[in-house]
């Protein structure tokens, strides 16, 4: 479980802009501030400066930056937000139980059975005998 909940609910970063598979909303550009930095350093190459702010520290004075790696971010996998992924789930079993799909809730559960036997009752009440 635990893997999968760093698999599966966790930010995604992208190289291009994606839409959320539920709200259709676009990924936000992954936005992020870098350590202080001495003026002797360099930034690392493929950012693009959003601002900066200077620090003075004694008698140096550091620069904080804000930055942006030209990447994208999905907070929740494909999903902008939890709430997002659990419509969209919800939504995705309704779909496949009314097209007569079964579906088990894990690999050794019993729930597509439960549910396949739900379907069968369906077929024999609208059967014309
Ligand atoms: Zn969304």
């Amino acid at each position: 479980m635990e893997d999968e909940n760093r698999k599966y609910n966790q930010e995604k970063l992208i190289s291009h802009e994606v839409r959320c598979y539920n709200c259709q909303k676009l990924s936000k550009k992954h936005i992020f501030t870098t350590r202080l930095m001495g003026p002797n350093e360099n930034l690392p190459y493929g950012l693009e400066v959003i601002k900066y702010e200077d620090i003075r520290l004694g008698t140096i004075t550091k620069r904080k930056y804000t930055v942006w790696d030209k990447k994208y971010v999905m907070n929740k996998g494909f999903f902008c937000s939890s709430k997002c992924g659990v419509i969209y789930a919800n939504k995705h079993i309704e779909n496949l139980q009314r097209r007569g799909k079964t579906i088990s809730p894990n690999p050794n559960g019993g729930g597509s059975r439960v549910v396949d036997m739900n379907h069968k009752l369906n077929q024999l009440k609208d059967k014309k005998w």
